[in-house]
């Protein structure tokens, strides 16, 4: 497969920007599956362990949202592990489906059917919710069986990561 972007014409193919990148990263590309909430900087607390990671984010930071675009980066560059990190103060913790439900089916009465079948991902415990995203992650048949999966909570107060086991 050609690139066609100027960016990455130095690497010819996708192949080999991807054999690229695994040797710069040590076999240790890595994506974090978090929230966009921008209090969160896997940056700055995962920079220390001298790793390359890449990020995945979306309200919540869960693993069902992620799927997609972590299927379509281990096919071009290949994942070697995930890290799902979900928060402490976290809107999804406080937001639940029921009053979204509501507030969209007032928004777009015409859609209510539509509206009730949504699953907006709410968090009601946060420790549950990273390893439930981490076993969809592991589960999944479209990534690959080998794949590391790591699960934590970020303290939004004491910038402390738990690690979270299933
Ligand atoms: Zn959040």
């Amino acid at each position: 497969m050609l690139v066609n972007s100027p960016a990455l014409a130095d690497f010819g193919t996708i192949e080999g920007l991807s054999a690229t990148w695994r040797k710069r990263s040590h076999g240790r590309l890595s994506y974090t599956v978090t929230c966009c909430d921008p209090r969160v900087l896997p940056d700055q607390f995962l920079g220390g362990f001298g790793m390359k990671v890449s990020e995945v984010r979306n309200a919540g930071g869960r693993a069902s949202e992620a799927l997609r675009s972590l299927i379509c980066v281990d096919h071009v560059l290949g994942v070697g592990a995930v890290i799902v990190i979900h928060h402490t103060d976290c809107g999804l913790t406080h937001l639940r489906n029921d009053f979204l439900h509501s507030s969209l089916t007032q928004k777009a009465p015409d859609n209510a059917a539509e509206i009730a079948k949504m699953d907006f991902l709410e968090i009601l415990d946060l420790k549950a919710s990273v390893i439930e995203d981490m076993k969809i992650l592991k589960d999944s048949p479209y990534l690959r069986k080998d794949l590391k999966v790591y699960g934590y909570v970020y303290d939004i107060k004491t910038g402390k990561l738990q690690d979270v086991q299933e």
